[in-house]
């Protein structure tokens, strides 16, 4: 018999953009739901930020004052009984260190958890989509190169186009059957130039537009179903 006091609490900080997060709350709870049953569902907290703030911070490269808001959510969410954290977005984890170093909990990194799915998988050139930030910096590439898997991102219009989509749309809520095919056909593009295994949706609002089925001849890695997926079974100590 399953020992419910066994099961960890999340500490999710989310809110980057609340429409992603809506998909952790959800996909967390179903994986809970599918190992133990009946009404069983995920011990959550989330401190969810404003997003205007964070935004602002990142197009002024005020990096650091992003770790102070995301630096103090962790230290409050470990204070109210969190076990561990989860970033729910892969820019910020441009600043998971300084946020990692607020808390004695640990922090499950969402490139570490992508890397290990490609790594299981056998995936080892992929096409990286994300923000400007993702795509055009080290922080995130070089986890995902520690773990032998190369990384090829769009162009100089192609970035622009894809960051534009994330800020523009997807973090408003906003879903465009237009910038869908237009995102198809850069994947396309950049698939027949380049030997890629995968493409890793590395924005946790990208899987809203784009699905598996929309690319039937890539291997899909939604960033946020397998941090999701990830942080619900390390709460089940699995
Ligand atoms: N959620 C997005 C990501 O996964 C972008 C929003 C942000 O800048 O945090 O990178």
């Amino acid at each position: 018999m399953y020992m419910e006091k066994k099961l960890k609490t999340i500490g999710l900080i989310g809110g980057m953009s609340w429409e992603s997060t809506v998909t952790y709350y959800q996909v967390i709870n179903e994986t809970v739901k599918d190992r133990l049953g009946g009404l069983h569902s995920a011990k959550i907290l989330l401190y969810s930020v404003d997003f205007a703030e964070i935004e602002r911070f990142q197009s002024e490269g005020k990096w650091s004052e992003c770790a102070s808001i995301l630096g103090r959510a962790a230290y409050r969410l470990e204070q109210a009984g969190a076990d561990f954290i989860v970033i729910c977005t892969n820019t910020m984890h441009k600043v998971a260190n300084q946020v990692a170093n607020c808390v004695d909990i640990p922090l499950l990194h969402i490139a570490e958890a992508t890397g290990s799915v490609l790594k299981a998988e056998r995936v080892s050139k992929v096409l990286l989509l994300g923000t400007k930030y993702t795509m055009q910096q080290d922080f995130y590439k070089q986890k995902l190169l520690e773990a032998g898997i190369e990384v090829v991102i769009p162009d100089e219009k192609g970035v622009a186009f894809v960051n534009s989509i994330i800020y523009d749309e997807l973090c408003r809520g906003i879903i465009s059957d237009v910038s869908r095919k237009k995102l198809i056909d850069l994947c396309l593009n950049i698939q027949q130039k380049n030997d890629i295994q995968g493409i890793i949706l590395g924005c946790t609002e990208i899987g809203l537009l784009l699905k598996q089925e929309d690319l039937p001849s890539c291997k899909v890695f939604d960033t946020t179903l397998i941090h999701a997926r990830r942080a619900a079974l390390f709460s089940l100590n699995v």
